[in-house]
C-alpha cells in the first residue's frame, strides 16, 4: 500500500489483468495522469486471471473480438521486451501452438462462414475436411466430424506473467496500487464523486473504472448500476494421455471441450455453461472422470488411459445478456463510471486491447484504434444482445 492520496484522475477498481492493463494503457496514453488501482489481494488467490489456461485466439465472429485478438496476440508476442521494467524482462512464455475448432457436419457451414469472416480481417485460418484433419492430427478420431478450422498463429501464454507484467509496468509509469477493497460510492445525480474503501480511505477521482471481473456485478450494484455480470465456476485439469500422442493445438468443440498441450501433458476442461452462478471454488474431483475424460477419449483414443493429476476451479465472469464484454461509460446514469468486465472467459487474451480501448475512451473521449462502441453498456440497457456465433 502506498501513501499517495486523492484526488486521482482515474481510480480503477480491481487490479487483476484487466484493471492492470487499463492502468498501463492510461499512463501510456497520458503519462501525466494520476492513476490508482484498488486491489485487495496482492496474491490474487481467487482472481480469474491466475486460474486461466492462457489461450489466445482469433477465432471469433464479431469484428471487435477478432480485432481485439489480433492486437492482443501481437502485443503478447512482444510482451517480454515491450513490458520490461528497469533491469527486468517480462516473460509470458508464449507458445504458438495454434487453435483448432472442430464441429459436426450440421455446423460445418456456419464454421465456414466464420472462417471467411476471420479471413476478411486478415487472419490465417485453414478450413480442414475430416480427412485433412486426420492427416494433420493422426491421433484424432474424425468420426461424425464435419470440419475443422485451424489457426496456426494462435497459442497460449502464462497468465501470471501477463498480469504481473502489466502491474509492474503500470507501477513503473506511476500507477499507485492501493491494497484495499472498494466498498461504497458517493455519487451525485450525474457523477461519481468518490469511493470509500474497507480501510476507511476515501478516494476522489475524475473517472472511475469497474474492472472487478467476476465481482464487477457486485461492484456495479454499489453504484446503483445494474450489470448482468455474474460468477460461474469452471474447472481446469492437468492430465496426461497414457499413450504416446503428438503435440496438439488448443482444441475446442461445440460441447465446449477445450484443451491444449502443456509440457509433457495437457491442460483444459469442458465448460458447463449451465453451472450454478455464484462464488463457489469447491472442486468436484469426479468431474474429469465423469465429463471430460469420456469426451477427450472419444475424440483422441490415445486418452483412453488418461490420468488427471490436478483439478482446480476458477470463475468465469459471465455477461448473462450475450457472453461478450461490457466496455464503456454509463452514459445515461453516471458518465464518469466506466466498465470493462464480462469477458465471459476471454478476458486474459483480450486484456491488452480492452485496456487500450478504455484508456482511449477516458483520455480522448473516443476510440482511436478499435471501435468498441457496440460493446458499450447501451446494449445492456436496450436488452439487445451482441453475441458470438458458433463456438464460445
Ligand atoms: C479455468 C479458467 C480458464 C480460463 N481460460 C482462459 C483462456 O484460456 N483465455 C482467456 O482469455 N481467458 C481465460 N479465462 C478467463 C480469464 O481468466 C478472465 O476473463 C480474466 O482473468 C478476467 O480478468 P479480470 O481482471 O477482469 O478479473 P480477475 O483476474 O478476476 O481480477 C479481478 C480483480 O478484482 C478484485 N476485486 C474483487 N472485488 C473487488 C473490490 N470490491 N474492490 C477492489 N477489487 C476487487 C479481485 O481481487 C481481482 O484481483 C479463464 C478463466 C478460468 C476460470
Amino acid at each position: 500500500m502506498t501513501s499517495a492520496s486523492s484526488p486521482f484522475d482515474v481510480a480503477v477498481i480491481g487490479g487483476g489483468i484487466i484493471g492492470s492493463a487499463a492502468a498501463y494503457f492510461l499512463l501510456k496514453e497520458d503519462p501525466s495522469l494520476a492513476v490508482c488501482v484498488i486491489e485487495p489481494d496482492p496474491t490474487y488467490e481467487f482472481a480469474s486471471a491466475l486460474r486461466a489456461s492462457g489461450g489466445c485466439r482469433v477465432q471469433f465472429t464479431r469484428p471487435e473480438n477478432i480485432e481485439m485478438s489480433k492486437f492482443s496476440i501481437d502485443f503478447i508476442k512482444g510482451f517480454e521486451s515491450t513490458m520490461a521494467t528497469t533491469g527486468r524482462p517480462a516473460p509470458v512464455d508464449w507458445v504458438e501452438g495454434g487453435y483448432l475448432f472442430i464441429v459436426p457436419p450440421e455446423n460445418a457451414a456456419s464454421l465456414e462462414r466464420n472462417v471467411r469472416i476471420q479471413q476478411s480481417h486478415g487472419c490465417v485460418v485453414n478450413l480442414l475436411s475430416p480427412s485433412e484433419l486426420k492427416a494433420k492430427f493422426p491421433s484424432m478420431n474424425v468420426d461424425a466430424l464435419g470440419a475443422g478450422a485451424h489457426t496456426p498463429h494462435d497459442g497460449w501464454c502464462d497468465p501470471n506473467g501477463l498480469l504481473w507484467g502489466f502491474r509492474r509496468k503500470a507501477v513503473e509509469l506511476g500507477a499507485t496500487y492501493i491494497q484495499a477493497r472498494f466498498e461504497s460510492a458517493e455519487a451525485g445525480a450525474t457523477n461519481v464523486k468518490a469511493i470509500v474503501l474497507d480501510s476507511g480511505q476515501r478516494i476522489e477521482a475524475t473517472s472511475f473504472v469497474n474492472a472487478a471481473g467476476a465481482w464487477s456485478g457486485e461492484v456495479a450494484e454499489r453504484f446503483g448500476m445494474p450489470l448482468p455480470v455474474v460468477p460461474m465456476r469452471r474447472f481446469e485439469h492437468y492430465f496426461t494421455a497414457g499413450s504416446p500422442i503428438e503435440p496438439l493445438p488448443y482444441v475446442k468443440d461445440v460441447a465446449r471441450l477445450a484443451f491444449r498441450s502443456e509440457g509433457k501433458g495437457f491442460s483444459g476442461g469442458l465448460v458447463d455453461g449451465s453451472a450454478q452462478r455464484g462464488f463457489n471454488f469447491d472442486v468436484d474431483h469426479d468431474y474429469f472422470e465423469n465429463v471430460v475424460w469420456p469426451a477427450v477419449a472419444h475424440r483422441f483414443p490415445a486418452f483412453e488411459a488418461a490420468k488427471c493429476h490436478r483439478t482446480w476451479s476458477g470463475l468465469y465472469e459471465v455477461n448473462e445478456l450475450d457472453g461478450n464484454p461490457v466496455i464503456g461509460a454509463w452514459s445515461s446514469g453516471l458518465p464518469n463510471l466506466y466498465t470493462v468486465a464480462g469477458f465471459s472467459g476471454h478476458g486474459m487474451m483480450h486484456a491488452p486491447a480492452a485496456g487500450r480501448g478504455i484508456a482511449e475512451l477516458i483520455v480522448h473521449g473516443e476510440y482511436r484504434s478499435i471501435d468498441l462502441a457496440r460493446l458499450g453498456y447501451e446494449r445492456i440497457e436496450a436488452a439487445t444482445p451482441y453475441a458470438e456465433q458458433g463456438i464460445l
